[in-house]
């Protein structure tokens, strides 16, 4: 498989000592990896994977990247990053309508030049949004073909077995720049990242917390794993479905307040959607003796800043 590189690696790893005390923790229990600073495109998670995926659709000749995800998508704005840096044209697919005002990552994406389609998810029945969405990548894709066009079509989120070798690279820094890490803590949208994380480091160190973006996030996990020739026992994932809330869209009140503390405690700047529900789940299951004082745990900053200026919600934090 053939990686392109997107940003500078290894990101930094610090440690949030203040974090750490006000949630329970010792000061020296609790790191922060900072994969929202992966250069390219305003940041975040997704960077890593394309690195891979666009690698392979350079590999097979493409010349234009298709891809899918919420309006807000942070994997959406760095799929039209990652075009732009490789010299290749973009389509994002949406569902529509189109809202009224581009805000957050709508606007990057407007900004990053790539062409946006707003589908009708409506007229392709009852299943769910991201196989709906998937179907109108598949058919944007050949229409471009049909047209002589050259396209590569990027998975939802990035997360199939090639992107998520992103995030096992990212595993192998983790485990240079902290020794004996008992936790990593990470929030799963589309499963790669949370995939990849296992498969560098095995089920018992990853905390998975669900956001409620797929419907089955322990199967699309072991999915990607078995996709990864990982031998890690799917049996033994740990996701956290208590911080799903009202549903993807919407703002929790516990991720609201770990928003809130990050940012006056640490100066640390977390998103509505995927990292505030992260540390939500951190802070819960300190509460709960699940991660004890003492335990080593690493918590993944995956990006997301720009969601917090297009969430609807986001007036809310206060
Ligand atoms: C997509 C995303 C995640 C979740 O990663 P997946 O690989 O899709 O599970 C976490 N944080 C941010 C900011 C994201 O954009």
């Amino acid at each position: 498989m053939q990686r392109i590189h997107l940003s500078t690696w290894p990101t930094p790893m610090e440690p949030a000592p203040r974090l750490a005390v006000a949630i329970g923790l010792r000061p020296d229990d609790l790191w922060i990896k900072r994969d929202d600073l992966t250069g390219l495109g305003a940041g975040g998670n997704k960077v890593r994977k394309l690195e891979w995926t666009v690698g392979a659709a350079l590999a097979e000749g493409a010349d234009v990247l298709v891809t899918t995800g919420a309006p807000q998508s942070n994997h959406a704005r760095l799929t039209a990053a990652a075009a732009a840096r490789a010299g290749l044209r973009s389509v994002l697919v949406f569902p529509g309508p189109p809202p009224t005002e581009s805000r957050g990552n709508l606007l990057l994406d407007t900004l990053l030049g790539t062409e946006i389609r707003w589908a009708d998810t409506a007229e392709l029945g009852d299943c769910d949004m991201a196989t709906a969405l998937a179907t109108i990548a598949r058919q944007t894709a050949e229409d471009l073909r049909v047209n002589g066009h050259r396209p590569a079509v990027i998975p939802f989120g990035g997360s199939s077995g090639v992107g998520a070798q992103g995030y096992r690279v990212a595993a192998d820094e983790i485990k240079t720049q902290t020794s004996d890490v008992d936790h990593v803590v990470c929030a799963v949208g589309s499963g790669g990242t949370m995939a990849g994380l296992v498969a560098g480091l095995g089920p018992e160190r990853v905390r998975g917390i669900d956001t409620g973006a797929i419907s089955d996030p322990h199967a699309r996990v072991a999915q990607i794993l078995t996709e990864m020739d990982s031998p890690a026992d799917p049996a033994s994932l740990d996701i956290d479905q208590d911080q799903i809330g009202r549903g993807y869209p919407t703002l929790t009140s516990p991720a609201a307040q770990a928003l809130t503390l990050a940012a006056r405690i640490e100066g640390l700047i977390l998103d509505p959607t995927y990292t505030g529900r992260a540390l939500a789940g951190l802070i819960a299951q300190v509460a709960r003796g699940a991660v004890q004082p003492g335990d080593r745990t690493v918590f993944l900053a995956s990006g997301g800043l720009p969601g917090l200026f297009g969430h609807p919600e986001s007036h809310t934090l206060s």
